[in-house]
């Protein structure tokens, strides 16, 4: 008997309508264990490669791990996978909140999509009951008018629903998928994927909590964590003011991406900083499944916009992508923009790094005022910041080109606007600064989702003003030294190469960063005694550590069969330029050394250096022999 899981997967086949059901083994489980490694395994089973991401052979994978649900503190994320609208690459996003625990306590693990319905419809799973429902109705409503309808059609406020808005019917390529109307699967354009479906929601309920192996210890430890986690300093400032504290703290270190990455300094980053929000907007602490922290905030406001509680309010990469990164000072509109992301369902990073970009190209003459849809569309016009996001939502003028991504948006402009397009692989920039954090540079670089802030701990975590904690709960992992922040060397490469692993196998699980370590409170020996407590499995950090490293190598080879290698695993020019002014001015990354980093980064990965294909003996290593095919068949292309 299966402990923390179910050992069931829901198959749903759009084109023809018929539902199934697969029981996979133990082996299975304990291989993938869930969430990115589990849809990245249907993808590359399932899938062929080159195939469009918004037709009917793209395949949607929603999925738990072998602990979501459990009652201890972030346990509770799920994982949407996909091939990517944006990147054409690996697509995949976690989000946090009540789905994940709930479609796991309605009898599944994962749900695996294909093909394409003829006309609108909603999955409803309900205690192990599946339905494909008419969702005519709900078509071309936002997020919180569809949920409004769903739980009232099926007379239950409290089904958990998964959705998206008018950008994924649009295909908007960073379209996302919001539950509860303010958790997100943002980045990688999951809400197009699931638009191009016909597929508006996934509506779940369930009223049967899997056994867990041990369950003293899984209480044990989630007391602890309740009564104690204040002492973690990093924790402590989340919970205090939410991820909006950062604000400040990446200004004063001129790290708080502004006016497109020109700079790293916002003069005005007071009225958009946690403290602001807490002012003018706050009304209450939110959280997630059975987590103390509530790091999540609810704002309203009646003035200069209507800010509705119902959208929860900006998290810190939310605030800077509308904010600093648009030059823009208004909090309120920040927050109203925030909302209609939410309400149309687009992530707020590309949608604000797409408004950047825009703006850059209008002040420098790529586009004039008739072509921004009337607007004035300098960095700090609010007004126009919060208008442009609605129109990338219905693709209406200007937003139907920003609708496709900047790297897009500048191979349609042309005009030498690809300068100002900062992205990688296609994924706009998150809010971190490379020329600051080196080995966030790297992460930027090499990540398969593009630019992601998600794939290792940051620099600043680790150097000469980080908290001592930080460093003792990394000994485990072998990193005994403080290291500076901006560096690239080979100490900085080693570090990566160790955090790496770890840190992807929190996505693998579907865990809560904000409450793993090294940096936050729960150790590395709470997590191998969590995850025995939980499956009954006898784990070990080496365990851990291997599930990670498969998961990158997953998501590596789906790259390749896809055409990705060596040249997609570089930065904008714009990170080898200095940063203009603030605390960091000056800073830049050397191209040779950032070269230097990136062979030595794969070759402690085991990787080819000319093509960056992983080898035969790592995948093997990785009991990922099934995947050799796929990068024999690359490497062959690029020698021939
Ligand atoms: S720390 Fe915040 S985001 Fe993480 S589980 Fe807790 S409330 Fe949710």
């Amino acid at each position: 008997m299966p402990y923390g899981y179910n050992g069931r997967i829901l198959r749903v086949n759009l084109s023809s309508g018929e539902i199934s059901e697969e029981r996979p083994d133990e082996l299975f489980y304990r291989t993938y264990m869930g969430g990115s490694c589990i849809a990245a395994y249907y993808l590359l089973r399932e899938m062929k490669p080159n195939i469009d991401p918004l037709g009917p052979d793209n395949i949607l994978v929603f999925a738990d791990s072998v602990v979501t649900g459990a009652p201890a503190p972030g346990f509770n994320r799920y994982t949407v996978g996909a091939k990517s609208p944006l990147t054409g690459g690996i697509g995949e996003s976690q989000a946090a909140g009540f789905w994940g625990p709930e479609l796991k306590f309605a009898g599944y693990d994962a749900i695996v999509i294909k093909g394409q319905s003829p006309k609108p419809v909603y999955l409803w799973i309900k205690d192990g009951k599946v339905e494909i429902r008419d969702a005519a109705h709900l078509w071309g409503r936002t997020t919180g008018e569809a949920q409004k309808l769903i739980r009232e059609e099926l007379n239950d406020v409290r089904v958990r629903i998964a959705l998206i808005g008018p950008a994924g019917e649009n295909l908007v390529r960073y379209a996302c998928i919001v539950n509860e109307l303010k958790h997100a699967n943002g980045r990688t354009g999951m809400g197009a994927v699931m638009g191009s479906k016909n597929l508006k929601a996934i509506a779940v309920r369930g009223t049967n909590k899997p056994e867990f192996y041990n369950k003293d210890t899984i209480t044990r430890l989630a007391k602890h964590f309740a009564a104690n986690f204040l002492e973690n300093p990093s924790v402590r400032g989340t919970h205090r003011l939410g991820t909006s504290e950062l604000v400040s703290l990446q200004n004063v270190t001129g790290q708080l991406p502004t006016r497109n990455f020109r700079s790293g300094y916002f003069e005005n980053a007071d009225d958009i900083s946690a403290e602001a929000i807490h002012e003018k907007l706050f009304v209450k602490a939110e959280g997630c499944y059975a987590c103390p922290v509530t790091c999540k905030r609810v704002l309203k406001a009646d003035h200069p916009y209507h800010v509705d509680p119902a959208y929860g309010g900006p998290e810190y990469e939310s605030i800077a992508a509308l904010g600093s990164a648009c030059g823009v000072s208004d909090v309120v509109a920040v927050a109203k923009a925030n909302e209609l992301c939410n309400a149309f369902g687009l992530d707020t990073v590309s949608a604000g790094m797409s408004i950047a970009f825009a703006m850059e190209c209008f002040e420098n003459g790529l586009i004039s005022r008739e072509e921004a849809n009337g607007l004035e569309l300098k960095f700090g016009n609010a007004n126009a910041m919060v208008r442009l996001v609605e129109a990338i939502a219905k693709r209406d003028g200007l937003g139907n080109l920003l609708a496709e991504g900047v790297k897009r948006s500048a191979e349609k402009l042309g005009k030498g606007s690809e300068r100002f397009a900062m992205h990688v692989k296609g994924a706009e920039f998150p809010m971190h600064e490379p020329r600051v954090k080196g080995m966030l540079g790297l992460s930027y670089a090499v990540s398969p989702l593009g630019a992601d802030h998600l794939t290792v701990e940051h620099d600043t975590d680790f150097d000469f003003n980080a908290p001592q904690v930080f460093l003792d709960q990394a000994t485990p992992l072998g990193l005994l030294r403080r290291l500076p922040t901006s560096t690239i060397d080979s100490d900085k490469v080693r570090m990566f190469c160790y955090l790496q692993p770890h840190f992807s196998f929190l996505d693998v699980l579907g865990l809560c960063i904000f409450t793993f370590g090294p940096v936050r409170f729960f150790t590395m020996t709470h997590l191998v005694e969590l995850v025995s407590a939980i499956t009954g499995w006898e784990t070990s950090l080496w365990e851990i550590m291997k599930a990670g490293e498969r998961r990158v190598h997953m998501l590596r080879v789906f790259n390749c069969r896809e055409g990705f290698n060596k040249k997609d695993d570089w930065l904008p020019e714009r990170m080898f330029s200095p940063i203009e002014d603030g605390p960091a001015a000056g800073n830049k990354l050397d191209q040779e050394e950032f070269k230097d980093a990136l062979k030595l980064y794969y070759e402690m990965m085991n990787w080819d250096v000319n093509t960056g294909i992983p080898s035969k003996a790592k995948l093997l290593e990785l009991d990922l022999g099934w995947l050799l095919p796929e990068v024999e068949s690359r490497q062959m292309e690029s020698v021939s």
